[in-house]
């Protein structure tokens, strides 16, 4: 329903995102995670037709992005991050305007624009200006536009953002029923959001795909690995190599900055923590904390994302 192939956009120099290649079944749910500056926005906007990638091919539906832009339009409902929302009209106003861009006209209109009203629950103030709703409210109205004509996708770009928790749960239960008739992309930098309405994650970092499975598949995929968490007190030097070299240990990472904290990644089967402790304790250091930490998605995220310099690096 969703299809890249090698989709790469330059702007000047910068790369944002570089050879992007993802497919999306219809009726899926897909998360599209990824940090501040990854470049989600940039993919969804080549996605929804707002500018064209320098390289790549990108298709909704079957209708090419680039060569159809129209088409793909009537196809995609779009709730981008910040929604242009006319301040000093009334919702159903603003929808009638929303669905005028749409091409919806006529008797239609109006009952377009009460089935939008009545699927994201602004019945109770359809005359209301929109400049006197909450934040919470106006994110409806913006997913209710996107919903105009029933489009077969939906992209929405951070839909939570800037939402207080108790409108954070409202939107997210609406998008949780919008899936029985969408198929659904959804960018976020929130993983429990993810988690919670996706069945299947993409992540990005620094313009590329990293990792892609369901959020259950890759916590199992991570959790074959353990991780310990220590801390001690004391000349630390040299205590990195001496847990590399103990038997099972896969990784170990260690920043000057945190305090005489490891973070040490080991064989699952395998229970590490005497031999650590006998190790620092031989060293004369005091111990702090040793403890086995269970990764939730998060941990995993920052683990895909972020490169841990060793303790060689960080010396250096
Ligand atoms: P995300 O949505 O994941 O936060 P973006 O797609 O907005 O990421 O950004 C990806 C990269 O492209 C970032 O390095 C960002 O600074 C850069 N970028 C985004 N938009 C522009 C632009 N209009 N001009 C130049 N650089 C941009």
């Amino acid at each position: 329903m969703i299809e890249t192939e090698g989709l790469t956009k330059f702007y000047g120099p910068l790369a944002a995102i570089r050879d992007v290649t993802f497919h999306i079944e219809r009726g899926e749910v897909v998360g599209f995670l990824g940090p501040n500056g990854a470049g989600k926005s940039t993919t969804i906007r080549i996605l929804t037709c707002y500018m064209p990638a320098t390289a790549g091919s990108a298709r909704i539906d079957g209708t090419d992005c680039f060569e159809q832009s129209l088409e793909v339009r009537r196809k995609v409902g779009y709730l981008p991050e910040n929604v242009p929302l006319y301040l000093d009209l009334t919702v159903r106003r603003f929808l009638r305007f929303a669905a005028g861009v749409k091409g919806i006209n006529g008797k239609d209109q109006e009952g377009e624009i009460s089935r939008v009203i009545g699927i994201c629950g602004l019945e109770k103030v359809s005359h209301r200006i929109l400049g006197h709703l909450s934040k919470g409210y106006r994110q409806r109205v913006g997913l209710a536009q996107a919903l105009l004509n029933s489009p077969p996708v939906l992209i929405l770009d951070e839909p939570t953002i800037g939402l207080d928790p108790a409108q954070i749960v409202e939107i997210r239960k609406l998008i949780h029923e919008l899936r029985e008739e969408h198929t659904i992309l959804l960018s976020s930098h929130v993983l429990p959001e993810v988690a919670q309405l996706c069945d299947r994650v993409l992540i990005i970092n620094k313009g590329q795909i990293v990792a892609t499975d369901t959020p259950g598949n890759l916590t199992a995929q991570l959790q074959k690995s353990a991780q310990i968490v220590l801390q001690v007190d004391g000349d630390a030097a040299g205590l990195a190599p001496a847990l590399e070299s103990l038997e099972g240990v896969q990784r170990v990472s260690f920043r000057e900055n945190q305090h005489g904290r490891f973070w040490i990644e080991t064989d699952r089967s395998r229970e590490l923590r005497p031999e650590i402790a006998r190790l620092v304790v031989d060293r004369r250091l005091d111990l702090l904390e040793l403890k086995l930490v269970d990764l939730s998605l998060e941990e995993i995220f920052m683990q895909l994302v972020t490169e841990e310099p060793s303790q060689e690096e960080s010396e250096t």
